[in-house]
């Protein structure tokens, strides 16, 4: 089965026919991710209504710059939903917040979302850009399964998130970037995801769930594996992380 954890189904102009085509396609799961309230109320709705998707909800680090810290209480009234298997999209980027006020609001709405998370019994769905030892540096401080989604290093910070125990999704970047060789290989494969972080365009083209194959294929690669072999793992994986 193929799997896509980390996406925006909301965000297409069609999720209802790109849910189907996925089912054809033989996608399995589908988790979408939120990034303020409004958001994941459109992800718990299509978690609702289709059976292969699933919601995670959260505040996205630029929105935490944009919305009131009300919010946050708002997303965690999301959190009992049994569609409801993450809190995400979380974490830093600096290249939003540049000011040390703008990066301690982030910070604020991260560890209080991760508190959620705790709180819950969920795993948390991370951004991070700009921000990669700051977003490793908080995870460690607490106790909550994560997925480290797009996070391309450096190397160092790689190690210490696996070190860690955390899981780390990959996505169509891995095809255009020659440095996620070096990042898939020091990630055993019992801590890797696929993903595809749709709608985000590669090659001009809105990325689609099933595209996690050739992703899979990617891996196979590094690992000196068959791409059934990955697809496999990464479903137990994502079933292992998420409960689902
Ligand atoms: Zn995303």
């Amino acid at each position: 089965m193929l799997s896509d954890v980390h996406d925006h189904l909301y965000a297409v102009e069609d999720p209802d026919a790109v849910v189907a085509e996925s089912k054809e396609q033989g996608v399995g799961l589908i988790i979408t991710n939120a990034e303020n309230y409004e958001t994941a109320l459109r992800c718990v709705e299509l978690a609702e209504k289709h059976d292969i998707v699933r919601a995670a909800v959260g505040i996205h680090p630029e929105y935490a710059l944009q919305v009131p810290e009300s919010e946050i209480d708002q997303v965690e009234r999301l959190l009992s939903n049994e569609r409801v298997v993450a809190v995400g999209e979380i974490g830093l980027d600096y290249k939003f917040a540049t000011t040390p006020e703008e990066k301690d609001r982030q910070k604020d709405f991260f560890q209080k979302q991760i508190g959620l998370a705790r709180e819950y019994g969920l795993p948390v769905e991370v951004h991070s850009r700009r921000a990669h030892r700051p977003v490793i540096e908080i995870l460690a401080e607490y106790d909550v399964p994560a997925n480290l989604h797009w996070f391309s290093g450096p190397l160092k910070d790689v190690i210490r998130g696996v070190e860690l125990g955390f899981y780390f999704s990959f996505g169509p970047a891995v095809l255009h970037y020659e440095s996620y060789r070096a990042v898939v290989d020091v990630v055993p494969l019992d801590r890797i995801l696929l993903e595809t972080d749709m709608p985000v365009r590669f090659g001009g083209k809105e990325a689609r769930p099933w595209w996690v194959r050739d992703v899979a294929q990617f891996i196979a690669d590094v690992k000196k594996t068959s791409v059934d072999n990955v697809l496999q793992r990464t479903w137990q994986n994502a079933r292992r992380l998420f409960r689902v």
